[in-house]
Formats: C-alpha cells, sequence, structure tokens
C-alpha cells in the first residue's frame, strides 16, 4: 500500500512528564505538515490557520496513543469554513480537510487571521477508536463541548478540562508570512499542551502555571529552530521533565489506486454501466487529503465485467 507523504522535514513530536508524574506534557513542531495540508486542500490562509491548529492539537492529543488507536477531532460549526476534521494515530501521521477551504474573514483587531470568524460557533467532538484497522474493533470512546472561543486552542483547553477533567495549558500556533511576490507561505507550526494530573501538590502547580505563562509564543520558538524538547523546556523553565518518546510527524493518508478501485467495485452494476457509458471512467477523491484517483475506460469496463460473473 502506497501512502502519500509530505517531505521528510523536522516535524516531530514528544511526550513527556515533569514533577514525578504530576504533570504531562507534550509538544510538536508541524510546520511541513499543516503547509503540506493547506496546499492539498488549497485552503484560505485564514482557514490554513485553522485547520493547522486542529491538526497539531489533535497531534498532541493523541501523543498518548497506542498502537491500532486512532484519534479523530471534529469541529462542526457554523462559521464560514462549515466544519474541520482531523485524525491521527500512534505513528504520528495525521489527516485532514475542511468543509470550505476557500472560506476567509477579515484580519482582527491585533492584525491576525481571524480563525475565531471562520469558525464560529458549533461543537468539538473528540473520538478514539482502537484496533479498527486489524479488525479487533473496541467501542469509541467519544467526548465533546460546545466551542466556546472558536480560536481553536482555548477550545482544547475547555475539552481537556470539561470531558476529561484534566486541567490543561495548550498552545497552538501557525505562523504564516508572505514572500516578496505576494504569495504567502507556512513559515512556522506547532505547539504544545501541558496536563496537571490529578494528585498534583500546588507548590507545582503554581511553579508550572507560572512558568508557562511566561513563556514565548510557541511559533516564535519553531522560527528559531527550537525542537519539541526545546519547547517543553521553555515552557517549564527550571521544572525538570523527561522525554518518554520522541516520533516524526507526517501528514499521511492510507488513501490508494488500489483502495479506489475496490471502492469503485462494490458499487450497484447499473451505476457502473452508466459510469463506463457516460463519463467513459470514473474519479475518486479523497476527502482527507484531496486526491483524486481516475480510473480510465478500460479499467472500468474490466470492472463491469468481473461483476457480470
Ligand atoms: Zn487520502
Amino acid at each position: 500500500m502506497k501512502e502519500i507523504r509530505s517531505g521528510a522535514g523536522a516535524d516531530a513530536l514528544v511526550r513527556a512528564t515533569a514533577a514525578d508524574g504530576q504533570i504531562r506534557c507534550m509538544a510538536a513542531v508541524t510546520t511541513d505538515t499543516v503547509a503540506e495540508a493547506a496546499r492539498r486542500h488549497g485552503t484560505s490562509d485564514t482557514v490554513a490557520a485553522a485547520l493547522g491548529r486542529t491538526l497539531t492539537g489533535a497531534a498532541l492529543l493523541g501523543a498518548w496513543q497506542k498502537e491500532f488507536d486512532r484519534l479523530t477531532v471534529q469541529i462542526e460549526c457554523d462559521g464560514p469554513v462549515g466544519g474541520i476534521t482531523v485524525e491521527t494515530n500512534s505513528r504520528g501521521e495525521v489527516r485532514g480537510y475542511v468543509r470550505n477551504p476557500e472560506a476567509d474573514a477579515p484580519l482582527n483587531a491585533e492584525g491576525k487571521f481571524d480563525v475565531r470568524a471562520v469558525v464560529g460557533g458549533g461543537m468539538l467532538y473528540v473520538t478514539t477508536e482502537s484496533g479498527f484497522d486489524i479488525g479487533l474493533y473496541r467501542e469509541p470512546y467519544r467526548g465533546s463541548v460546545p466551542i466556546t472561543s472558536g480560536e481553536i486552542g482555548e477550545d482544547f483547553t475547555y475539552y481537556l478540562a470539561k470531558s476529561e477533567q484534566i486541567p490543561s495549558a495548550v498552545m497552538l500556533g501557525v505562523l504564516i508570512r508572505a514572500r516578496a511576490s505576494g504569495e504567502t507561505f507556512v513559515e512556522a507550526a506547532g505547539g504544545l499542551m501541558v496536563q496537571v494530573m490529578p494528585g498534583a501538590d500546588e507548590r507545582t502547580i503554581a511553579a508550572v502555571e507560572s512558568s508557562v505563562s511566561r513563556a514565548p509564543h510557541t511559533t516564535k520558538l519553531i522560527r528559531e529552530g527550537a525542537t519539541p524538547a526545546e519547547m517543553l523546556r521553555a515552557a517549564l523553565g527550571d521544572v525538570p521533565f523527561e522525554v518518554l518518546e520522541e516520533r516524526p510527524v507526517t501528514f499521511a493518508c492510507p488513501c490508494s489506486y488500489e483502495r479506489a478501485v475496490s471502492l469503485i467495485s462494490s458499487i450497484d452494476r447499473a451505476e457502473l454501466r452508466a459510469m463506463l457509458s457516460e463519463d467513459r471512467g470514473a474519479a475518486l477523491t479523497c476527502h482527507f487529503c484531496n486526491e483524486t484517483y481516475r480510473i480510465d475506460e478500460p479499467s472500468l469496463s474490466e470492472i463491469v465485467q468481473s461483476r457480470n460473473v
């Protein structure tokens, strides 16, 4: 099975614990992953920021997933973007799409991309599933909260507090810059989450809170070349932490020509015949990565004939 990946970059994710497990933290650099998602879907800059923050937030939440786990974040919203869906697994592979990639809004009062304006109100859903790909499927867990901010980072914070009862600091950032030609590009993207686990002592919480509040902006650090571990160092200050795992992050989608053919093969025979005579082939586009698979006339004809048996 061929997988579509972005170029090998510096995108990576770490998960760590601090203060003897009282604090759980994760950080990620997702610049190439977000750029790849924006390029594939032809997003406006504001939507690139919204999708990029969601991709990064999902990757961070997914940092504690085990093999065969899958985590999906869905934002069902009434703003012009219409909806955002992102999926990630334990290998740091993420993919995602939005309903209206070209949706846009004027810059906000601070001169930044107005993510809140394109998202609007609605719901944030987080679904974790296990074993789906190997046929050992367990009942999924789904948590949801209303969208209270629309800036996405704050919505993840609210989700973690309300749905998982984990007080967290969440920082998600996508920095988009313009070249001299006027063309824009993702210069830096990434984020971090710092979570206070049950039973943490007050002194540790106070030290972490004070340090996190003084930390530089994540995209500033990433632009300067910081690794995820260095981002955690900047956020946690004097609080020592232990990195448990580092993994690459990539935009990856398991769709393929073979999967498109097998999907087409399951369509009703009359409908296949119509496709053959009217369209002289078939085209399938993957929602998640926007890749289009074209099945030409001879191949489609072969599929129809195989169905005649
Ligand atoms: Zn795909």
